[in-house]
């Protein structure tokens, strides 16, 4: 039988944009639903066939190549990887079963593809819960990224029943309520006349199995409480407060139902010597008035080590030298802040009777007095900048 041109199947012009080609397909697909058809060779045929046209002409690149070389372009890593045909209802349900979704009819196909049993389309038990976990986190960790193991409490398949919740082999028979296939059928009246939808089975949860006699260790549940080390990635500039999830690391879903999430909040210690002003570090630099005035050099510590500074003669209090690049990487890697260094100078608490002596003379002396200038007066302009 030679192939249908694809506009032909689905009955629309060489300009149809996206729109009108899912509704020609909805309105075939509806049509020839295998539900609606039972036992109809013809109707799967040409429920496949729209399917095929549809996903060939749907897709910029195959529909490119399809308008120049004809059904001879779709032949190898065309349609479905292997020519007519190639595609299984299985593949039509999951590929285009939500060609419904915005529309009453997304539980009548959605019913079909379960309904059909197709790997991996059987219903999922419960979801299990979300873990949350804290992560206290040193600046130098934040600054690199790390990764951390942790033993984490959750829960995780018995490994008595592996999870079945049943006392043995025997002590499992198959669910009376939907014979073993885990759905149950519904029909239901729309415009479109009697459709068929397709839910969990109620009595089994969708594992299609009932348990006669319970697992001792965990009750039938299936899922005990246990330690597992988990390898957690902390991307380098995180904050505290800031929330990272790892998908499917949380507690283990009921009756094959998926897993939940773990949910990790971010913590900061405090550092010894540096505090966090969002992606840049400060640190606050002591320092005795002769030194400031004489001018002298320091090592301060950074995240990397430490680093010496020259402190110019004449050094100010609240003086900010800048130390580029010596900050925390932004989260989302734009760029990486800075250490600044505040000046601040030391005032001794307690004089011997020959400090007192000293700074009696320098008082006299008018090249103490101080004479601020421009600099000196912008100092919390200067800190507003820093950390606007
Ligand atoms: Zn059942
Ligand atoms: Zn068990």
């Amino acid at each position: 039988m030679a192939k249908r041109d694809y506009y032909e199947v689905l009955g629309v012009g060489k300009s149809a944009d996206a729109k009108e080609l899912k509704k020609a397909y909805r309105k075939l697909a509806i049509k020839y639903h295998p539900d609606k058809n039972p036992d109809n060779k013809e109707a799967e045929e040409k429920f496949k066939e729209a399917a095929e046209a549809y996903e060939v002409l749907n897709d910029p690149n195959k529909k490119a190549r399809y308008d120049r070389f004809g059904h001879a372009g779709m032949g190898q890593g065309g349609f479905g990887g292997g020519g007519r045909g190639g595609m299984s209802m299985d593949d039509i349900f999951s590929q285009f079963g939500n060609i419904f979704d915005d529309s009453p009819f997304e539980s009548f196909f959605g019913g079909g593809r379960g309904g059909r049993g197709g790997a991996g389309a059987r219903p999922r038990g419960q979801k299990g819960t979300n873990l949350r976990i804290k992560v206290a986190l040193t600046l130098e960790e934040i600054a690199n990224g790390v990764t951390k193991k942790i033993k984490v409490k959750k829960q995780t398949v018995c490994t008595t029943c592996s999870g079945s919740g049943a006392k043995d082999s025997s002590s499992v028979k198959t669910c009376g309520s939907c014979k073993g296939s885990g759905y149950v059928r519904q029909v239901r009246s729309t415009f479109l006349g009697q459709m068929q939808t397709t839910t969990t089975c109620p009595t089994c949860n969708g594992s299609g199995q009932e348990v006669t006699a319970k697992c001792g260790k965990c009750q039938g549940d299936g899922r005990v409480y246990g330690d597992e080390m988990i390898e957690i990635e902390i991307p380098a500039g995180v904050e505290e407060g800031m929330q990272l999830s790892m998908r499917g690391k949380g507690n283990k879903g009921l009756k094959g139902g998926p897993p939940g999430d773990l949910l990790i909040n971010i913590e900061e210690k405090n550092h010894e010597f540096l505090s966090r002003e969002g992606m840049n570090v400060v640190f606050e630099l002591y320092l005795n008035f002769a030194d400031a005035a004489l001018g002298t050099s320091f090592e301060v510590p950074t995240l990397t080590g430490k680093v010496k500074i020259k402190v110019p003669p004449g050094t100010q209090a609240g003086k900010m030298f800048r130390l580029k690049g010596k900050g925390l990487p932004s989260v989302q890697s734009y760029g990486t802040g800075d250490q600044l260094i505040h000046v601040n100078i030391w005032t001794p608490k307690k004089l011997t009777d020959e400090d007192r002596a000293l700074l009696e003379k320098m008082k006299g002396m008018t090249n103490f007095d101080p004479t601020p200038g421009k600099s000196e007066k912008s100092f919390f302009e200067r800190m507003k900048d820093y950390f606007a």
